[in-house]
């Protein structure tokens, strides 16, 4: 079975966010299923600097009036299709925003250009490949369901398409476009309605995936359960309550080589379940790091995160109180919005000793934080998936997380049941409330204090599954489906 995947960005070639990952990841988890995924990403200068010596051009007609090629090459163990688009894609700056850190002018054109050359080589365009199936990506790719619906203009055409499947990782975003820009985007009149790609007076590249893509998955079945209703539907949950059946969530994995705590060259002592000693050594090094006391016994929550709305973490400001009452320390590293970063420099700077935080962006710190953290903080107010509590789980940090999309999904909450039967990996509780937030952070500190319940808690987290194998398996029962 032959798959194209089609994204804005990938790991390790291109990232803002969990999408990258998501989109780097599956080709490789699906190969062990007997299923080849060949990825379509945009010719970025950084995706052209990475291609292998076997590259292959094929000139393809101008893409949206743009001279354009199709390279069919190999980078970093990806099986890649890169739009080699110098007028769209050739420029400085990152993925969607120009240098000035505003969206590039011709966004729309830019992702409209992607998805079309994706439905075309679903139509057939490509000499010597077709695919089974098109799996689109979020809004940049939205448009290619829509494409092949419209069967990308006018002429019949000789080959049967392929089937599509739009991936939603986060709802928020709908790729949102001024309708004047329907024919500049190649959709024909009728497609400006609302049985088409019209939103709210606007194109939604979103919509136009979740309109016309044969199946709509999201990336946690918590999510998909959510997103058909008003409160997280985010202007969409009338669609998707339409497409019924074909709304389904499939949870992502994480890179278990990349965050293996016994392995990570990141840690001050990499260590395994049961080594706590050589654990401690982290959350020393990261207490100091972080200018806290240097105390084994206090307990010291992290948080790793981008800092906006959608995370929670003005709630978790506004608790801070019960966590300083409740003897423990916070350890944040995060970048956003400049009311957050605020926030928390000013209560590190009230709390010298029990509130640290790091205000940007750091991989290695990240891994850092989750080695050297008792707990793992994740109040959001949604969350399709998220991986921050996966690789938690992973290095043993207890997730304390708001019980909403992916995060009620993987984390098993320390109920009276749950301990009774010894399964416990984390605590959950209700968003969006600081008050239950507080209580949570209580509930953690009482944990905390029970040691062979917190290392009973701490063995099955790390025991939990969080690879990529499970979700490869549901992608390819999904798609197995789609071609029955
Ligand atoms: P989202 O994609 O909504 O930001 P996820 O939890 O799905 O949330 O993924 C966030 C990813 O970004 C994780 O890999 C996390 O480790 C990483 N991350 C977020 N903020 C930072 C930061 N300040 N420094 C390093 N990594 C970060």
């Amino acid at each position: 079975m032959d798959i194209l995947s089609v994204a804005s960005e990938v790991f390790p070639l291109v990232k803002t966010g969990g999408l990258a990952d998501v989109v780097g990841a599956l080709p490789q988890a699906l190969a062990a299923e007997g299923i080849r995924v060949r990825t379509l990403v945009p010719g970025y200068p950084a995706v052209l600097a990475a291609l292998g010596t076997d590259a292959v051009r094929h000139k393809i007609a101008p893409v949206f009036g743009h001279e354009a090629h199709v390279v069919s090459a190999t980078a970093r163990g990806l099986d890649l299709l890169v739009l080699d688009c110098p007028d769209l894609y050739g420029r400085p700056g990152g993925p969607y925003l120009g240098p000035d850190g505003q969206d590039w002018p011709d966004n729309g054109v830019r992702f409209a250009g992607l998805a079309w050359v994706a439905a075309e080589i679903g139509l057939g365009m490509l000499p010597d490949w077709q695919p089974d199936i098109l799996h689109a990506h979020d809004w940049q790719a939205g448009l290619a369901p829509a494409y092949l619906h419209y069967r990308g203009g006018p002429r019949p055409r000789p080959r049967p398409r392929s089937r599509s499947v739009i991936t939603v990782h986060n709802l928020a975003f709908p790729g949102k476009f001024p309708p004047s820009q329907r024919a500049a985007l190649g959709l024909p009149p009728e497609a400006l309605s609302a049985d088409g790609v019209e939103f709210y007076d606007t194109i939604s590249m979103l919509k136009a995936g979740l309109r016309f893509a044969d199946r709509i998955t999201t990336v946690s079945p918590g999510y998909a359960a959510e997103i058909v209703q008003e409160a997280f539907g985010m202007g969409f949950d009338g669609l998707l309550r339409d497409r019924g059946a074909a709304v389904s969530g499939i949870l992502n994995g994480i890179d278990t080589a990349e965050w293996n705590p016994a392995t990570d060259p990141y840690l001050a002592a990499p260590f395994e379940a049961g080594r706590w000693a050589q654990r401690a050594r982290n959350k020393a090094a990261l207490q100091a790091q972080l200018g806290l006391d240097v105390d084994p016994n206090a307990l010291l929550f992290g948080v790793v995160s981008r800092l906006s709305w959608q995370k929670g973490l003005d709630l978790l400001l506004e608790a801070l109180p019960a966590l300083l009452a409740e003897g423990a320390q916070l350890a944040l590293l995060g970048a956003g919005d400049a009311a957050l970063e605020q926030g928390f420099r000013a209560a590190a700077q009230a709390s010298p000793g029990r509130i640290g935080c790091v205000i940007g962006y750091n991989e290695t710190l990240a891994h850092q934080m989750l080695a050297g953290s008792d707990a793992l903080l994740v109040p959001s107010r949604f969350e399709p998936c998220g991986l921050t509590q996966l690789y938690a789980l992973r290095y043993g940090a207890i997730p304390v997380v708001a019980r909403v999309g992916g995060l009620g999904d993987t984390v098993i909450d320390a109920s009276p049941m749950a301990l009774g039967a010894g399964v416990a990996t984390g605590v959950q509780f209700a968003a969006p409330l600081t008050w239950l937030l507080r209580t949570a952070i209580i509930r953690t500190g009482q944990l905390f204090r029970d040691k062979p319940t917190w290392r009973r808690m701490q063995l099955n987290a790390m025991a939990a599954d969080v690879s990529w194998q499970g979700p490869a398996r549901a992608y390819a029962a999904l798609y197995r489906g789609m071609l029955a």
